[in-house]
């Protein structure tokens, strides 16, 4: 089937996405790596939408060092990701996440802002920005506001972005002496999306566990965390598997999956383990 769109701008610069998505009354749709959105238009799951072309806007693209904090841009494709030594330096967690990420078509073409904008539930990148405790940076014809990753993602494919704002950058925290961060997930075959997946962050004082593939949007896993933070893993992989509720699916049980997500907490807890012998 043919995509169907209501028509095509490309924009000059984020002011003038922001008034071209103000100028379709709603009816406009950012369009960045197309890896999601144009599959969305053939299916026709989309339709008749202005699509804003930003891909091409340099100013939404890279990588910084911030002093305290990594800054990411949301043009920046999850291939420059995997290969950016300042995010393997300071946010491995995003390195290791591509690797699992579909393949390198589409990692050479999806966008870090289109992953988390989409809000896939079963997407790596959410999850990593909720266990990394990201901001999302977003601008509007109202102006510039910051959105902590814990209240971006609101359900399946729908997050806090208003229609005419765009998601222009995400801060982390960097990874500091004595940190751990790890990412584990089970596919049926590499570059699917997983059946469940989870990252794992560790600092000094404190763990942040989040899961994908488990619910309606990543999950930060609070009352596994706070055991782990007693000192309790055999007490973190019980409550997580109390504290989630996942869907049953043609490809997995609700019961598979809970149990997949204790497993994956084991495994990434051995790897912080190994990391310190
Ligand atoms: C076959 C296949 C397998 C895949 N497997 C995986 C996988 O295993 N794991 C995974 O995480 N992903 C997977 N993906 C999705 C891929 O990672 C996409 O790149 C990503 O979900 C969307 O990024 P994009 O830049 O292509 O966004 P687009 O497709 O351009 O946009 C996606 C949505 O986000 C909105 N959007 C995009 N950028 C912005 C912005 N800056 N501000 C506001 N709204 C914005 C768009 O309007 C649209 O609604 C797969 C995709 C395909 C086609």
């Amino acid at each position: 089937m043919k995509a169907s769109a209501g028509g095509y701008a490309r924009a000059e610069s984020t002011r003038h996405a922001i008034e071209l998505l103000v100028s379709a009354d709603g009816q406009g749709r950012v369009l960045a790596g197309g890896q999601s959105l144009v599959a969305a238009l053939n299916m026709r799951l989309s339709s008749d939408d202005l699509l804003v072309d930003i891909s091409r806007l340099s100013e939404l693209s890279g990588v910084r060092d911030a002093g305290g904090t990594l800054r990411i841009g949301a043009l920046t494709r999850h291939a420059e990701i995997g290969r950016s030594q300042l995010v393997r330096t300071h946010a491995p967690l995003l390195s290791e996440a591509v690797r699992y990420i579909a393949h390198a078509a589409i990692r050479n073409r999806g966008t870090i802002g289109g992953a988390l904008a989409h809000a896939d539930p079963a997407a790596e990148f959410p999850a990593c920005a909720l266990a990394l405790g990201a901001t999302l940076h977003v601008e509007g014809p109202n102006g510039a506001r910051a959105i902590a990753a814990e209240d971006f993602f609101e359900s399946v494919f729908t997050t806090a972005l208003d229609e005419d704002e765009i998601l222009v950058e995400l801060s982390l925290p960097k990874c500091g002496p004595g940190d751990a961060q790890v990412i584990e997930e089970v596919a049926r075959r590499s570059g699917d999306y997983a059946l469940a997946g989870l990252c794992l962050v560790k600092r000094p004082t404190a763990y942040r566990v989040a899961l994908f593939s488990v619910a309606e949007t990543p999950v930060l896993a609070q009352r596994c965390m706070a055991a782990l933070e007693a000192g309790d893993p055999d007490g973190a992989v019980e409550a997580l598997r109390a504290e989630i509720s996942p869907p049953s699916d043609t490809q997995a049980t609700a019961e598979y999956r809970r149990h997949l997500a204790g497993i994956l907490l084991r495994r990434a807890l051995a790897r912080l383990q190994g990391d310190r012998s």
